[in-house]
């Protein structure tokens, strides 16, 4: 079985070392990078399965790797590292790309399990399930085959949890899903109301992707306190 690789973006020795330490127990490939720069650079040579981003770097913030990475179509999980006092910070994080989010002070076994979480839905799982399935709406295409979506025939970058996320909705055309159901479905743990934001972000993002208006969205529509739903008919 292939080693999932795993680039730790860390200036902390002793916070690299034990992660390193952790992640390599679990039977990972890690690698390290302890600036912006380097992350950007070792991302690109060696293609990690998943990255594990702290917000202070010493060259650059975490948010610009962030947004640097996704401008250059990196579009593996990024599962960000934040401190306790930078809780607006978090949601900036998710606004330029990353996928999900952990406070510090973390324990080590949850963070295996975000991560294993992460992979999971990113790699494993779709492509498993529903090999040649296309979902078709008018001017959309879903292909779970090549984890790829369509608009107007033209390819749509989305990260893996963008896609699945809208494929979990677009699966049950017009049906709403609550947030906290989105959140156990798409990230893989029990909702509370910071992650209602993430979903939210999430949503967001797709919108500017997917929607002729972002602002007025027809495919993914708001349910008042409640949640989403896809709106659409099959073709
Ligand atoms: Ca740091």
């Amino acid at each position: 079985m292939k080693r999932e690789r795993v680039l730790i973006v860390e200036d902390e020795p002793a916070v690299a070392r034990g992660l390193e330490y952790a992640l390599k127990l679990e039977g990972f490939e890690v690698f390290r990078a302890n600036t912006g720069a380097k992350a950007l650079e070792m991302t690109s040579r060696e293609q990690p399965d998943l990255i594990t981003l702290d917000l202070r770097l010493p060259d650059m913030s975490g948010y610009d790797v962030c947004r640097a990475l996704r401008s250059q179509s990196h579009r593996q999980p990024i599962l960000m590292l934040t401190a306790k006092d930078e809780e607006l910070d978090k949601v900036l994080g998710l606004e330029l790309g990353a996928d999900d989010y952990m406070v510090k002070p973390y324990g080590l076994r949850e963070l295996v399990s975000r991560i294993r979480a992460l992979l999971r839905r990113a790699y494993g799982e779709l492509a498993a399930q529903s090999e040649n399935q296309v979902h078709r709406f008018e001017g959309l295409e879903i292909d779970l085959t090549h984890l790829e979506v369509r608009l107007e025939g033209e390819v749509v970058e989305l990260t893996p949890t963008e896609f699945r996320l809208l494929h979990y909705l677009a699966a049950r055309p017009n049906v709403p899903v609550s947030r906290s159901g989105l959140v156990e479905a798409v990230w893989g743990y029990e909702g509370d109301v910071n992650s209602d934001r993430t979903v939210d972000v999430h949503i967001r993002h797709l919108r500017q992707k997917i929607e002729r208006d972002a602002a007025n969205p027809v495919r993914l529509v708001t349910v008042r306190g409640f949640g989403y739903k896809f709106q659409g008919r099959r073709m």
